[in-house]
């Protein structure tokens, strides 16, 4: 299937909204159709390019309207443009839920406005996205682990995976139709960011989809994939973790330790800066009372680090 702005058919009432390049804040959703109701996997980064996506998945939508949203965890770019589809029940993690509370659009909207190099640096990332005057509309039933439910007469299963990605990170399986819907679980094409962790909550989530009897696997950034991307991800995140902690067991800084690690193959992911983060984060886990660089410093490193390899 061509990696293209729009909706992708993958069979049985399931489909993949695809937003290419899959980089910063160009997510996917999907949308499942049951029989007089649909789920909507996600919404996107702000109300332009969700009510865009809305209008294309009307074809379907218009016999069978959206009932139920899940949204796969609290990154904005898969819960911004929850206020277009608020009649509906909207589910998430507990976890996810709180987190959402604490980055609401205005703060993306007030980072983006912001003079000087700070603006600078988020417009270099966020820049052709609007959150003015967006209104959180946050989840209005939350689950811990495993929850399972029916969608017009289809059931779906959602399984809590995180801290991974985020702290509250849901993987969507449609079962009937071998369907997967992953978040940011998976990054294909880009380099995966691990903002919580551990590492291995992520790498046992790619265990997990491995696992499981899967034909479509949609992720939360870049094209459909199968096993072997899945396993891609996994091995990168077991490099990150090998490599970071034989560099902080030797002392090393962890910045430092980001600037030493040679990626090697994994370079030619996009944003492949994001090594500054995840590096971070297993010092974090390695020594609880690492402290990790505000949000604004993360940008200006991963920023860095893909500037200083051009
Ligand atoms: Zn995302």
């Amino acid at each position: 299937m061509t990696y293209t702005l729009g909706l992708h058919e993958l069979g049985d009432g399931c489909h993949a909204w695809l937003q290419p390049d899959g980089g910063w804040g160009w997510s996917n959703a999907g949308l499942v159709v049951g029989d007089g109701q649909s789920l909507l996997v996600d919404t996107l980064f702000d109300l332009k390019i969700t009510a865009r996506m809305l209008d294309a998945m009307s074809v379907h939508t218009g016999g069978a309207p959206i009932s139920t949203v899940v949204n796969t965890h609290a990154n904005g770019d898969h819960c911004y443009g929850n206020e277009l589809v608020r009649e509906a029940e909207i589910i998430a993690t507990e976890s996810a839920a709180e987190e959402m509370r604490e980055v609401p659009p205005a703060m993306l909207a007030a980072l983006n406005k912001a003079p000087g190099e700070v603006g600078d640096l988020f417009r270099s990332f966020f820049g052709e996205f609007e959150f003015d005057g967006i209104e959180p509309v946050l989840p209005t039933r939350t689950f811990t682990g495993r929850l399972e439910f029916e969608v017009g007469g289809r059931a779906v299963e959602l399984v809590e995976v995180g801290p991974a990605h985020t702290r509250g990170d849901a993987l969507v399986f449609v079962p009937d139709a071998k369907v997967v819907y992953t978040g940011d679980i998976l990054f294909i094409g880009g380099t995966p960011i691990v903002w919580a962790g551990p590492l291995s909550n992520w790498i046992a989530a790619c265990d997990l989809i491995c696992a499981a009897d899967v034909e479509h696997i949609v992720p939360g950034h870049g094209p459909l994939t199968d096993k072997a991307g899945v396993v891609a991800i996994r091995d990168y995140l077991a490099f990150v973790e090998r490599e970071a902690t034989e560099r902080q067991q030797g002392g090393m800084d962890a910045w430092d330790a980001a600037r030493d690690i040679a990626l090697n193959g994994f370079a030619e992911w996009g944003e492949f800066g994001r090594l500054a983060v995840n590096v971070d984060a297993v010092y974090r886990t390695l020594d609880p009372s690492h402290k990790s660089p505000d949000v604004v410093e993360q940008f200006r490193r991963m920023h860095q680090m893909e500037n200083a390899a051009k």
